[in-house]
């Protein structure tokens, strides 16, 4: 991995959002509301695909090259006087974050929208993030999707499937949002997605699709119908029977809860695994239902990626606003899964400072050695992160680990377990 010959220094923008470095202060991080000093270790080059995030209502905060202070920098530096702001990395897919951007928040700002945010500086001509790459897997790298390509795949497909209300779904999934798994379904290959559940049994604070309050925008709508088990099975069958590395998923941004669906996923297994029994048929899922899951593992599902924002009940409970599930359902699930020797990824959301502090650490131990799950998916939090330590109500307990260490230790003490960001492709 390439780090840094030096420390970078911290970049701030201007009220129209022009970038600049200052190099009289190092680039800072944040943990879990701490500033941090980044180690050189701590950096990576800003990912192709990546994006810079201007913080409205947010100062930049550095670290003084001399006596090794934080600085909170509330103007231009550069002596203009101006107002600034502080800026963030919000990084393609595949990478995690280390530490978040490190800024003091003003009295009116807004909240920030459902992204991840995390440091950024500049060294030596470029920008540089403080993450790392946690998996090798390149279907959602910028540089493997043509627009022309993409275009012309999708529109050829949407006039041959008219009558198919998920195809024409994930058509506006593809086309207008962009989405990495509609364009590698359209492209024919990879990973699919099978979104399928108006409705949702939880109410997350950072949900993507549904944001009650209005305080917040959702990042995409949420699919307003019931496919058919035809319907589904008319994109999955051929997907399975064709692509590469083949993998269909259920549970997707663009819906709720796909588990109060059961019954029309569980005659969709059976259909496909009737004409193909190629490919990985996987469900993204809070899985909050665990006599449910074994109805699907028995039709024939083969991977359960469960979504949890913390292995401390309170936590899990403070962010999920579950209805009538506990983190006790969920783990219950991954033991249905484990039981018909099926595959479990945890789909665990990062937030440095509280994904390594010492009670999240080993809350996480103990619910792996019992039970055991395969993977976990190391992915960041999705949420203006002052927003959400105040909605877990967190508490902060001893200095936190480091994420890097934190990952070190995790990775010595199961060293069967797999970690990555995408679900695999297990057959
Ligand atoms: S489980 Fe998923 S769909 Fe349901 S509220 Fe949470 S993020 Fe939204």
């Amino acid at each position: 991995m390439i780090h840094p010959a030096g420390q970078p220094s911290l970049v701030f923008a201007d009220k129209e959002g022009n970038i600049t470095d200052f190099p009289d202060l190092h680039a800072a991080g944040m943990s879990a509301g701490d500033v941090v000093l980044p180690a050189k270790e701590d950096f990576i080059p800003l990912p192709a695909g990546s994006e810079l995030f201007v913080l409205p209502g947010r100062f930049p905060v550095g670290y003084d090259q001399e006596n090794g202070e934080a600085l909170l920098v509330d103007e231009d530096p550069f002596g203009s006087g101006d107002e600034i702001q502080a800026v963030a990395a919000f990084m393609s897919p595949a990478h995690t974050a280390v530490l978040n951007s490190a800024y003091q928040t003003t009295e009116k700002a807004p909240r920030l929208p459902l992204f991840a945010y995390t440091a950024v500086g500049w060294y030596d001509g470029k920008f540089w993030t403080t993450a790392f790459r946690s998996d090798d897997d390149i279907r959602q790298d910028a540089d493997q999707f043509d627009q022309q390509t993409i275009n012309r795949k999708t529109s050829k497909k949407l006039e041959k499937h008219k009558e198919n209300r998920l195809i024409q779904h994930l058509g506006k999934c593809c086309l207008t949002y962009g989405c990495p798994a509609a364009r590698n379904y359209f492209l024919g290959r990879w990973e699919a997605p099978l979104p399928t559940s108006p409705t949702c049994n939880a109410r997350c604070i950072g949900c993507i699709s549904l944001q009650a309050s209005g305080k917040c925008s959702a990042t995409q709508d949420r699919i307003q119908f019931v496919p058919t088990a035809a319907e589904i099975c008319g994109v999955a069958i051929p997907h399975l029977q064709t692509a590469e590395k083949a993998i269909v998923s259920f549970g997707q941004g663009c819906e709720g809860e796909p588990l109060l669906q059961t019954d029309t996923i569980e005659r969709a297994i059976k259909n496909i695994r009737k004409k193909t029994d190629r490919g990985t048929i996987n469900l993204n899922s809070n899985a909050s239902m665990p006599d449910s899951v074994k109805r699907l593992v028995d039709s024939g599902l083969n991977s359960l990626r469960v979504s949890i924002n913390s292995a401390q009940e309170t936590y899990h409970t403070n962010y999920y606003r579950p209805q009538g599930f506990s983190l006790q359902d969920v783990c219950k699930s991954i033991q249905v899964m484990k039981n018909a020797d099926a595959f479990v990824s945890l789909n665990y959301f990062i937030l440095p400072g509280v994904t390594d502090s010492e009670n999240e650490f080993n809350a996480l131990r103990k619910l792996l050695s019992t039970f055991k799950p395969d993977r976990i998916q190391l992915r960041n939090l999705n949420m203006d992160p002052e927003w959400y330590l105040r909605s877990i109500a967190f508490n902060p307990s001893v200095k936190p680990l480091g994420m890097r260490h934190w990952l070190s230790e995790i990775k010595h003490e199961f060293p069967e377990l797999q970690f990555g960001y995408y679900n695999p492709s297990i057959r």
